[in-house]
């Protein structure tokens, strides 16, 4: 199995070859078709099996283009620390587009997150306390967003997150592609994929 069997683009598969990957990961090869045909996806991967990229390849393919003042894809993560990794991953793998993205996450003033989503932003990457802050203060228009990703679907709810991530499903839009992805599999997640994901494909590794 190789990258260019999947229907990606030439910016992606550049990037890809730019970055050394020579292969697809076993999640890869599981999830990104799947996502790349608009299936929802309950993805069982832990940290090192290449799970960012499953998720990250299908998103900027779908959001390909930026395109005016609001954000068409989410992302949240439980820590500052992830959301700065996946940042670095988007990086790389969108080097050849032109996807805006901007990180939110707290322990910093709100200030410079505000100033970066006024330019627009085409991906938004954030932990879910810091997503309703701005939310709240009417900066962040959520009603273009397509895709979203919970990544480390488990760790979020062990940090107690899932009240703020109820919240988030109810301002953004119902029609919308949701990929779950948690280290772990347990009798939460479950619940949490009934209430987020619609008809998911599961993949494990
Ligand atoms: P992750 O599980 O997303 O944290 O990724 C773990 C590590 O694997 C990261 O350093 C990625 O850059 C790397 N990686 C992701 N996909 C591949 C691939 N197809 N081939 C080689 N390394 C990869």
């Amino acid at each position: 199995q190789s990258f260019e069997n999947f229907k990606l683009n030439s910016q992606l598969l550049n990037a890809i070859k730019d970055i050394g990957y020579t292969r697809p990961t076993p999640i890869q090869e599981k999830a990104i078709p799947l996502a790349l045909a608009g299936h929802d996806i309950l993805g069982i991967a832990q940290t090192g099996t290449g799970k960012t990229a499953a998720y990250l390849l299908p998103l900027l393919y779908k959001t390909k283009y930026a395109r005016g003042q609001h954000p068409r894809a989410l992302i949240l993560a439980p820590t500052r620390e992830l959301v700065m990794q996946i940042e670095a991953d988007i990086r790389n793998l969108g080097k050849y587009t032109d996807l805006r993205f901007a990180c939110l996450y707290g322990g910093l003033g709100p200030k410079p997150q505000i100033e970066k989503l006024a330019e627009g932003v085409d991906i938004i990457i954030a932990t879910p306390g810091r997503f309703m802050d701005l939310y709240k203060k009417e900066v962040l228009y959520t009603r273009d967003i397509k895709t979203m990703v919970l990544d480390e679907a488990d760790k979020m709810m062990d940090m107690g997150f899932l009240p703020q991530i109820r919240s988030i499903l109810e301002i953004i839009p119902v029609k919308r592609q949701n990929l779950l992805f948690s280290a772990t599999f347990s009798d939460r997640i479950e619940k949490l994929s009934h209430e987020f994901l619609e008809f998911p494909e599961r993949v494990e590794v």
